[in-house]
C-alpha cells in the first residue's frame, strides 16, 4: 500500500493530512494519539512520503512559506508510492526521514540530542524532512525539555510527528505545540479483513480475534498467536485458584511471570483484560474481550467485588510501572500475586 488508502479505516485523520497537503501548508508539529496498533505510524510514514512525492508535479511547499499555486498533487492528495522518494521512505533509507522509538523503557534525553544535532543541518534531500518520535509518552523530563526547545524554534523545513496513547500522557508544553489528531480503534470487520490479509487466517477465527482485539490491530496479531491464547489459558486458571493458603503455588506462580520482562507486561495486560471483563459481564456481557470464554468470566464473577475488581486494576496498573521503571521482576511477582489472590475465596 502507498497512498493515504494505507490510513486504513481513519477517515477524519486522512482527511486532515489530506488537506495539508492540498493546501500546502504543512504544520511543524503534529501528535497522533489513538490506541496501540491503529495505524498512526503507518499515517506518519505516509504523510512524509505524501510530503516528499515526486509523483504530481512538485509542489514546493515548505513550512515556512507555502506556495499553494504550486500544488499539482494527485487528487487523493496521497503519495504515489512508486516515485524514488516513496521508494526511499518505504524501505527507511531515505536520510530526511528519521524515526525515534524508545530505547528500553525511555526515549532519552541523548536521543533527542542527537536529533538536534541532525536538524541543525539542512534536509539533505527532502522537501519536507520528516521526524517521526514513537511512543512519545516515554519521554524523561530532561529529553522532553530538550524537544520543547526544537518546538519553540522549529528548524526549516521540518515536520515533527509525535505518537501517543493519549495527549494527557505528554508533558504539557509539548503537547500544546502539536496540532492534535486523534485515530479511532479500528472497526471489527476491517481487522478480521486485516488479518485475513495478511495472515490468511480463516474468516471464522478471524471473526473471533478481530472481536478480541478492542480496535487495535496489534493486539488481534497477538490473539491471533495461538500460543499466546494458550498463555491465557494458563494464567486465568492459575489466578482463580489461587489461595493465600498455598504459599509455595503462589510463589511458583510469580516465579513464572517473572521469568522474562516483556512476557510478564503481556501477562499482566491479559490478567488486565481478564479482570475487565468480569467487571464488564456484571451488566453488559456482550463486550466482554476474551468472548470465547464468557462461561468462564460469568462463573468467576460473583467471587469478585465492584470494590475488589477495582484495587486489581490498581495493582496491575502499579506492578505494569515498576517493571518499567526496572524494578525487580521477581519481587514484583511475588506482592502482585499475594495481593491478587489476598480476597479470593
Ligand atoms: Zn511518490
Amino acid at each position: 500500500m502507498s497512498g493515504f488508502e494505507s490510513i486504513t479505516d481513519q477517515i477524519r485523520p486522512a482527511l486532515i493530512l489530506n488537506s495539508f497537503i492540498r493546501k500546502g501548508a504543512i504544520p511543524h508539529a503534529l501528535l497522533f494519539t489513538g490506541t496501540e496498533g491503529v495505524g498512526k505510524e503507518a499515517a506518519a510514514q505516509a504523510f512524509a512520503m505524501a510530503c516528499n512525492c515526486l509523483g504530481g508535479t512538485p509542489y514546493a511547499s515548505s513550512v515556512n512559506s507555502p506556495k499553494p499555486d504550486l500544488i499539482g498533487k494527485p487528487e487523493s492528495g496521497g503519495p504515489c508510492g512508486i516515485c524514488g522518494s516513496c521508494r526511499k521512505i518505504l524501505s527507511n533509507s531515505h536520510p530526511d526521514i528519521i524515526k525515534i522509538k524508545p530505547a528500553g523503557p525511555y526515549i532519552k534525553i541523548s536521543q533527542v540530542r542527537e536529533l538536534c544535532e541532525i536538524l541543525a543541518f539542512k534536509p539533505y534531500e527532502a522537501r519536507i524532512r520528516t521526524v517521526i518520535i514513537s511512543d512519545a509518552q516515554t519521554m524523561n523530563k530532561a529529553a522532553g525539555n530538550a524537544l520543547l526547545k526544537l518546538l519553540e524554534e522549529p528548524p526549516e523545513r521540518t515536520i515533527l510527528i509525535l505518537t501517543a496513547t493519549e495527549k494527557s500522557d505528554i508533558i504539557p508544553t509539548i503537547a500544546s505545540r502539536c496540532q492534535q489528531i486523534r485515530f479511532n480503534p479500528l472497526s471489527e470487520k476491517r481487522l478480521a479483513e486485516m488479518l485475513i490479509e495478511s495472515k490468511g487466517i480463516e474468516p471464522s477465527e478471524a471473526a473471533i480475534f478481530a472481536a478480541m482485539a478492542n480496535g487495535s490491530f496489534t493486539r488481534a496479531l497477538l490473539l491471533s498467536d495461538r500460543s499466546r491464547i494458550k498463555k491465557r489459558d494458563w494464567l486465568v486458571n492459575e489466578i482463580e485458584t489461587l489461595s493465600l493458603k498455598e504459599t509455595g503455588k503462589c510463589m511458583a506462580f510469580a516465579e513464572r511471570l517473572s521469568r522474562e520482562k516483556d512476557d510478564f507486561l503481556d501477562s499482566l495486560e491479559i490478567l488486565n483484560i481478564w479482570y475487565r471483563d468480569i467487571a464488564i459481564s456484571k451488566y453488559n456481557p456482550g463486550k466482554s474481550i476474551f468472548s470465547d470464554i464468557s462461561d468462564k468470566t460469568k462463573t468467576a464473577s460473583p467471587g469478585h467485588t465492584e470494590k475488589d475488581l477495582l484495587s486489581k486494576f490498581d495493582l496491575i496498573r502499579g506492578a505494569r510501572k515498576n517493571i518499567l521503571a526496572n524494578a525487580n521482576l521477581r519481587l514484583t511477582a511475588e506482592t502482585l500475586v499475594f495481593r491478587l489472590v489476598q480476597n479470593q475465596m
